[in-house]
């Protein structure tokens, strides 16, 4: 019998149609409600990001600003703009586009994020908080797992969950989150790049989270029968005909299509729940975004 699907769009729609509730009580209670969004130099990706935050955000009536900043900005610079976000009480949320132009350290400059304003929850006071299972806001593409894995409604007591991908945005706090008891404690193993024999673990996967950024990486073969599938990867490949050769516009240039880490047709055939790319995580963690947004707004109401 082939997978059910774990579609994120119709979860998605159900978290934004309660958080619409909450932000008209906020609004009434004339509480500020302003995502920043903070874009160093230019860049394509960050681009589309960007105007998807936007438009999100106005689906929901939460007000989005995005702050361009010059690629020469200095790490002085860029943190002292990131501190006078911080003490703007108008601005309630604050996202730091990445990746940040190679002369910026990164991690300096997220530390100094409020953790109030901390929208993607990447603040070390916010990742630490995930040890103790007491967050308010949490990673939003970590969560989109896991509100998916509720959805397939199965008990993840002693489950064996490996992850391949050990980021600091998904597989790592999607590891901590899960061993939160919450979800009666599954095993969790984490690969990444270094991993000696993936295939090993891949094959005892009863459930299989994959973020890694590699079309094609998780072959259908090495699936465990019935195993839950959920695949975060976002690639952008040309379309193939039955040929393997490229598929062209009206206007002659290559097409392309999203697709994930792992073989999805065959898979399919071989798991009991899989995520479909696009129409999976995608959506969920936009929701889970928006989410945060309001939360620490709340967060700043009472603080
Ligand atoms: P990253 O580049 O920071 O991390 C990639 C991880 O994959 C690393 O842990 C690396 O060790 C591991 N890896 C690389 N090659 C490997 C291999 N051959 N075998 C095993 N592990 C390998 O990436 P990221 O920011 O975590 O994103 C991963 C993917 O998830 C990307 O495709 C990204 O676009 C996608 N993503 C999707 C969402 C969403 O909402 N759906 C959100 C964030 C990221």
């Amino acid at each position: 019998m082939p997978a059910k699907l774990l579609e994120g769009r119709s979860l998605a729609d159900k978290i934004k149609e309660e958080l619409k509730k909450e932000i008209e009580v906020l609004k009434k209670e004339g509480c500020p409600l302003l995502l920043a969004a903070v874009q160093v130099g230019e860049d394509f990706a960050s681009r589309v990001y960007l105007k998807q935050q936007k438009k999100a955000c106005q689906e929901l009536g939460i007000d989005y600003q995005i702050k361009e900043l010059p690629l020469q900005i200095t790490q002085e610079e860029l943190l002292s703009f990131i501190e006078s976000l911080n003490q703007d009480k108008k601005i309630t949320g604050i996202i730091l586009q990445m990746p940040l132009p190679s002369h910026l350290n990164a991690h300096q400059i997220q530390m100094r994020l409020s953790p109030l304003k901390d929208v993607e929850s990447i603040h070390p006071l916010n990742m630490g908080r995930l040890i103790y299972g007491d967050n308010k806001i949490f990673p939003p593409t970590a969560g989109a797992v896991v509100e998916l894995l509720k959805s397939a409604g199965q008990n993840l007591k002693g489950k064996e969950i490996v992850i391949v991908g050990h980021s600091e945005i998904v597989g790592k706090p999607l590891s901590l989150l899960l061993l939160q008891s919450e979800f009666s404690s599954p095993t969790v193993t984490v690969c990444h790049i270094a991993t000696q024999d993936l295939a090993f673990h891949i094959r005892r996967a009863e459930i299989l989270i994959v973020a890694v950024g590699k079309p094609q990486l998780i072959k259908a073969d090495s699936l465990k029968e019935g195993a839950i599938v959920i695949d975060v990867g976002i690639n952008r490949v040309p379309v193939l005909d039955g040929k393997g050769r490229e598929v062209l516009d009206e206007r002659g240039r290559p097409k392309f299509q999203i697709v994930g880490d792992v073989e999805f047709e065959k898979a399919k055939e071989i798991c009991s729940y899989i995520t479909p790319v696009p129409g999976g995580v995608g959506p969920l963690t936009t929701a889970l975004l928006l989410k945060n947004t309001v939360e620490c707004a709340k967060l700043q109401k009472v603080s």
